[in-house]
């Protein structure tokens, strides 16, 4: 299925000279564009009134089931500029996560064509706000629940929508390792639970334990599985992957943890160059034994913000300890360069990852 999108300037869009300025430096999330996609659902007219508008407030009843019971899910990916036009990095992995989002918070799937259409009918408005260089356009469609009604059950109605936000090189003067912490206290998902959708009430959950891991003097919190407090499952925004001597990468197995398109892409594109991946449990105590041996040489953390981010020191209660002597490994930063001249059309795309708007 598929919408036509009615397309409606902004009648006040940024002045050039505003906009060029915000380019300049526009760090994360804090800055955005023009305009928004707006979809409608209920149960009369399915998905409908498909528009490109300028970007505004939405009034909300104080009743709007989102305000309430956290029917809410959400998306991240990235509009990338080349020579003649802008890449968009797998959105039809984003749609389809998303769908199984919405199903798993009983809410409205959204076909996965009409997905891709708000994104790059967003992208093509907005284009001049694609930061060159080594910046991007982070694109962020998400979904609430608008039924104005108190009752707990899944809402009748949903509003989705893409917005979109420039930002700039996520690491200034290249990619530094970070610090992470292993919370003990807290869990992030757990068999059953919502840990395999992106949905808001995650993140609500996990800013506890990422301001633990920032008053412990680390970047990011990992978590581990909430039956055994052992395996390692993923960082607050991110995947992991461990690399070894013999050159083979583990990363944890799907089941409670987001399934990353940047881990995804990650293992494909190891298997491509003759890398073995195992997607298996791996304990804190083994990846603190392998290190101390010798076995595990490097660590990182992926997603679509930071693409790959070296890990350099593990932090917990019961002791710390540094991975490579805290820098940037070779394996980490040879998968991100590929990737990343994949996603700025500077590598061939083996995969058909790139769609061109
Ligand atoms: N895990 C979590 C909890 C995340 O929020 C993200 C970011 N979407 C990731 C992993 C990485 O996913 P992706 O590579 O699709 O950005």
């Amino acid at each position: 299925m598929s919408l036509k999108f009615e397309i409606q300037p902004a009648a006040n869009p940024t002045p050039e000279r505003e906009r060029a300025a915000k380019l300049v430096d526009p760090g994360f999330g804090r800055i955005f564009t023009d305009h928004m996609a707006i979809v409608r659902y209920n149960h009369a007219k399915g998905w409908h009134d498909a528009r490109i508008e300028a970007r505004a407030n939405f009034p909300l009843d104080p009743a709007t089931a989102v305000l309430h019971y956290a029917q809410e899910i959400f998306e991240g990916l990235k509009a990338y500029k080349r020579d003649n036009g802008v890449n968009l990095f797998r959105p039809d992995a984003n749609a389809r996560r998303f769908r199984s989002s919405a199903e798993r918070m009983a809410m409205a799937p959204l076909p996965e064509p009409v997905f891709i259409e708000a994104v790059e009918q967003l992208v093509r408005i907005d284009s001049a706000w694609i930061p060159g260089g080594e910046g991007s356009l982070y694109l962020r469609p998400f979904m609430i629940a608008s039924e104005v009604f108190l009752g707990v059950k899944p809402s009748a109605e949903y509003i989705f929508a893409v917005i979109a936000s420039p930002v700039g090189s996520y690491f200034k003067g290249g990619p530094a390792p970070v610090s992470i912490w292993v919370s003990e206290n807290y869990t992030r998902a757990a068999i059953g639970g919502t840990g395999a959708v992106k949905c808001g009430g995650n993140y609500a959950a996990s800013l506890r334990a990422q301001a633990e891991a920032i008053e412990h003097g680390c970047d990011q919190v990992v978590f581990l599985d909430a039956i055994e407090r052992r395996y390692i499952e993923e960082l607050g925004g991110m995947n992991v992957f461990f690399v070894f001597e013999d050159g083979s990468l583990s990363t944890p197995p799907l089941g409670t943890i987001l399934p990353g398109i940047t881990r995804d892409s990650i293992i494909a594109l190891a298997k491509d160059s003759g890398t073995p991946v195992r997607e298996e449990a791996y304990t804190i105590e083994q990846w603190r034994r392998d290190v101390a041996s010798g076995k595990l040489k490097e660590a990182f953390a992926c997603g679509t913000a930071a693409v790959i981010s070296p890990i350099g020191k593990v932090c917990s209660a019961s002791g710390d300890f540094q991975i490579n002597g805290g820098v940037a490994g070779p394996v980490a930063m040879g998968l991100r360069k590929k990737l990343v001249d994949i996603q700025y059309g500077r590598a061939a795309d083996p995969h058909d990852w790139i769609r061109k708007v």
